[in-house]
């Protein structure tokens, strides 16, 4: 095991002044033991912790580093923006430029409001989805993430499936009451809670490929039923693209399986590393935001130009010819090379998932479509693959439940290298 001295000792201050010694609970590596990594700096597909300690990254800071760490041209730009000022708090052509390449490329988003993270978005588009409708009930799935604000940390993936909480303390049951919930890929469910709640249903909130339980694809015409069920009951269906947005494909999963929501909530990607969120969609449906409509909804740092300045760059590198098939080989090539390497190391029960850059390895015999067969992966097999990885110098989220990004900067070398210890980490988790 390489040293991790001083990690060590930043980990420990930590623990006395954050509380789990984190900002984000996954941080801690509560899932997977061990002591967490500290990471000194990052440069294209690698990090290195405080030890410097080298580490190929497969987590992208959970999805945003699409073009890799401190690439050129985001360094660049975010540089070139922070001499003319960090923050106005007023208009800046920055904001127009991004809206402009966001509202080019999503199919449902004809206008967009900027915020400073997913969960603001998610929180202000179930907002106005109610204004719109007049209707005061949502529903999401078992295991999606949204976020945390109050009503939707309700059966929620990411952190809160990675500690096995229930639910979220402190959050009033009065304030998830008006929040339904149906197992992901499950249409009768969802048939039957529109029955039972006829007329009452605002919105639906769905990410339309699971990636917060794990990478879990929606079934064939599991979309195109929502947007159906949806349109037949005036509800509004917003797609929750925070990590989709622009890595599935440049307009996100709903380009990529061809079903237009209403809404569409974006955040990671579109600010190319620095803190962003953002919702849109219908232009008669966001024209209820403030000062537009009667729905309030205001920030700060909203629309930060560094953010913007950052996010404009990332989304041009994107649209380079090819960009999305090379993700996707890369994202293919990963997965058959992982489950050669399970194969043979004999490590059973082993199903990697993926779908183009987004890939999940689960201890499980067979891929899971909902949150109870997500749950049923071996936590602590995944745990030791983990750690036996880390240790060689591979650096996987510390969850099952969160996915594995490939972006543009992975080279030959990081898959070989991947590869080469994934042999031996699935020994140590057979
Ligand atoms: C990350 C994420 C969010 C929350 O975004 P933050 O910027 O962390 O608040 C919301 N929805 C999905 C699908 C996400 O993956």
């Amino acid at each position: 095991m390489p040293p991790r001295d001083r990690s060590r000792k930043i980990t420990k201050a930590a623990r006395d002044l954050l509380p789990g010694g984190v900002d984000s609970p996954v941080r801690a590596f509560s899932a997977v033991g061990g002591e967490p990594i500290v990471v000194a700096y990052g440069k294209g597909s690698r990090i290195w912790d405080a030890d410097s300690n080298e580490y190929v990254d497969w987590v992208g800071s959970w999805g945003p580093l699409i073009l890799g760490h401190a690439h050129p041209a985001v360094v660049e730009i975010i540089q070139r923006a922070a001499e003319r000022g960090t923050s106005y708090g007023a208009t800046t052509e920055l904001e127009v430029e991004l809206a402009r390449i966001i509202c080019g490329a999503v199919p449902s988003v004809e206008q967009i409001r900027f915020v400073s993270s997913g969960t603001e978005a998610t929180m202000s588009a179930v907002r106005v989805a109610r204004a719109f409708t007049g209707r005061d009930k949502i529903l999401k799935f078992e295991g999606c993430y949204h976020g945390h604000s109050d009503g939707l940390l309700a059966k929620t993936g990411s952190g809160v499936a990675t500690l096995s909480l229930p639910d979220s303390a402190g959050v009033p049951a009065s304030f998830t009451a008006e929040t339904l919930v149906s197992p992901f890929n499950d249409r009768d469910a969802v048939e039957r809670l529109f029955a039972a709640h006829d007329g009452a249903i605002a919105a639906v909130i769905v990410e339309p490929v699971a990636a917060n339980m794990g990478l879990v694809p929606p079934d064939a015409g599991f979309l195109q039923f929502l947007r159906e069920i949806t349109e037949r009951n005036d509800t509004v269906l917003i797609f929750d693209e925070v990590i989709t947005g622009f890595r599935l494909a440049y307009g996100g999963a709903q380009m990529y399986y061809g079903v237009v929501p209403d809404m569409t909530c974006l955040g990671k990607i579109i600010g190319g590393g620095l803190p962003v969120g953002a919702y849109g969609g219908r232009r008669e449906i966001m024209q209820m935001v403030a000062p537009a409509g009667p729905v309030y909804q205001a920030g700060t740092l909203s629309g930060n130009p560094l953010a913007m300045a950052a996010g404009i760059v990332t989304l041009r590198a994107l649209t380079n010819e090819g960009i999305y098939r090379g993700l996707d080989e890369m994202g293919a090539r990963l997965a058959e090379g992982l489950r050669n390497a399970a194969r043979e190391a004999e490590c059973e029960n082993v199903t990697v998932a993926q779908l183009g850059s987004m890939l999940t390895v689960f201890f499980a015999q067979e891929a899971p479509r909902d949150y109870t067969t997500a749950k049923g992966a071996d936590a602590e097999r995944y745990a030791r693959f983990f750690r036996a990885m880390l240790d060689a110098g591979v650096y996987l989220p510390p969850s099952q439940y969160e996915v594995m990004m490939c972006g543009l900067a992975h080279q030959q070398r990081d898959f070989d290298e991947t590869l080469a210890a994934a042999r031996l980490a699935f020994v140590a988790a057979r």
